[in-house]
């Protein structure tokens, strides 16, 4: 019997981990930092044809990011190691001889031309694909002659053909398998690589594994598994299979939804600390209305009892709508300072640097409330930064004005916040107010006409204080540029 929780996650780097792979590894550490046992991370390189490059690195930088810890495995070592499978070739060859020697497994020598010609015949009866097990009971003549050909073999496994395999799956509960379903999988190829079976299963034996927790489409190589643990006389671990994720069109999840690496989600502006309430929900619940929870509390309450059966959903209006309570809850100042590398590295070139961080740190108050990821910031607060912001004269008309009162309104504007004692959003309120009156305009209408020319836009955080920030000499400047703007009269005029 084992005594304490040791969970892996396992992933493969053949490409960036997305939203759905972190989700597997958030899962596995919360379970074991609530159990108070091991995360590991393995790297299962053995598909040397679909390896990317860069991939490891980009799968600890996910980890690392989002503070998911792991007690063993790439840079931190660990008394299981090595962690990465293409360093432990030498673990699985004796193994898989060994299976040979018992009758568990034997040699194939089909070449891939034959495996192919026989899958296309498969399709055109309409059968199920699966290796026709020639190679099972080769003569020892013709296994002779296989070798004298120079045939380098796979080995593969030997299937039980008829019976059934069942394992309890602590999510999914009893779950048969026919063995008659199965084929003679390949356990280690002739490149000398193991299969993912095979060295999945032999590591996670050797590296004394307790549970299993993986994603929903390893469900059906679990037999397979079982029956190689059988045969190889070791425990299985528990395992437990985690709900699909759908987009929120209930769609196989796809980067239409979002699906996307976890760094690009760290690149647009997402907390980690949000990121992480937002996947442990992804198939988790504490009850049916706990949304917020920060890592701590996750942690404490994590268990594999409110994990769900059914299907999760990938809401990325939930994610925004999450990442903006996180960004709220930050102080000013731990806003400011993750929100500089976002300034410093999103703002066009023009925009002189170092940016002030007195400068941002005035912005802060003003668009704390209204964001919903560090990166969109950038996009919408830009015109605090740079020179002049581009926009149609069109814009300043809003639905009532035309022209001739938005420019005369204009010029009277400068005229007035030229001579204001002081450049506040008092003053700058009790001035703006008074003159929408005299000019017989909506405030509405007439602080829309300034909201446009000061910052460019119909929608932004509150007038006069933004006026403030922007200063004096922007602020005029600017208004003077709104004036020019209208007069320039477009060629169907
Ligand atoms: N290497 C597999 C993957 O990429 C691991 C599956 C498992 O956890 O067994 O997801």
């Amino acid at each position: 019997m084992r005594d304490s929780v040791r969970v892996r996650y396992a992933p493969s780097p053949t490409g960036f981990p997305h939203v759905g792979n972190i989700r597997t590894a958030l899962f596995n550490w919360l379970f074991a930092r609530n159990m108070g046992g091991s995360f590991i991370v393995r790297i299962e390189d053995t598909d040397v044809a679909r390896m990317v490059d860069g991939a490891v690195e980009s799968i600890l930088d996910g980890l690392r990011w989002l503070g998911l810890d792991w007690d063993e495995g790439p840079e931190v070592g660990g008394e299981y190691g090595p962690y990465f499978q293409s360093q432990r070739l030498g673990i699985y060859q004796p193994i898989v001889q060994r299976l040979v020697r018992d009758g568990h497994a034997y040699l194939c020598y089909c070449s891939p031309e034959r495996l192919e010609e026989m899958r296309l015949e498969q399709t055109r009866r309409k059968e199920p694909p699966g290796y026709d097990r020639r190679c099972r009971s080769l003569s020892n003549e013709e296994r002779a002659r296989l070798e004298d050909e120079g045939i380098t073999p796979v080995i593969r496994f030997k299937t039980p053909l008829d019976g059934e395999t069942r394992f309890n799956d602590l999510i999914k509960g009893e779950v048969a398998f026919k063995n008659s379903t199965l084929d003679d999988f390949v356990l280690l190829k002739s490149d000398g690589y193991p299969t993912y079976h095979l060295a999945n299963v032999v590591d996670d034996h050797l590296m004394a594994i307790s549970h299993v927790l993986r994603a929903d489409e390893w469900l059906a190589s679990t037999p397979r598994h079982i029956l190689l643990y059988n045969a190889l006389g070791f425990e299985p671990p528990q395992f437990a299979h985690l709900p699909m994720i759908l987009g929120s069109d209930r769609s196989k999840l796809s980067k239409r939804h979002g699906a996307v690496s976890i760094t690009e989600y760290q690149d647009q502006g997402y907390l980690p600390e949000a990121m992480v309430n937002f996947l442990a929900l992804l198939g988790w619940s504490l009850d049916d209305r706990t949304e917020l929870m920060s890592r701590e509390e996750l942690v404490k309450n994590f268990n594999l009892e409110r994990i769900s059966r059914t299907s999760a959903i990938f809401d990325l209006k939930k994610l925004d709508w999450m990442n903006g309570v996180y960004i709220r809850q930050l102080s000013q100042d731990e806003l400011l300072e993750r929100l500089m590398p976002f300034l410093e590295s999103g703002l066009p070139t023009s925009v002189e640097r170092p940016i002030s961080l007195d400068y941002v740190r005035k912005i802060i108050p003003l668009v704390q409330e209204r964001m919903r990821t560090l990166g969109e910031g950038v996009e919408l607060y830009d015109f605090f930064f740079i020179n002049q912001p581009d926009y149609d004269a069109e814009l300043l008309l809003g639905k009532t004005l035309d022209r001739e009162r938005a420019s005369g309104a204009l010029g009277i504007s400068l005229d007035r916040l030229s001579g204001l004692d002081s450049f506040d959003s008092e003053s700058l309120e009790g001035v703006l107010r008074l003159l929408s009156s005299e000019l017989g305009l909506k405030t509405g209408e007439f602080f829309g006409l300034i909201r446009v020319a000061t910052t460019g836009r119909i929608a932004a955080p509150p007038l006069f204080q933004t006026m403030a920030v922007l200063g004096r000499e922007r602020c005029l400047g600017r208004i003077e540029e709104a004036t020019r703007r209208l007069s320039r009269r477009g060629p169907e005029q």
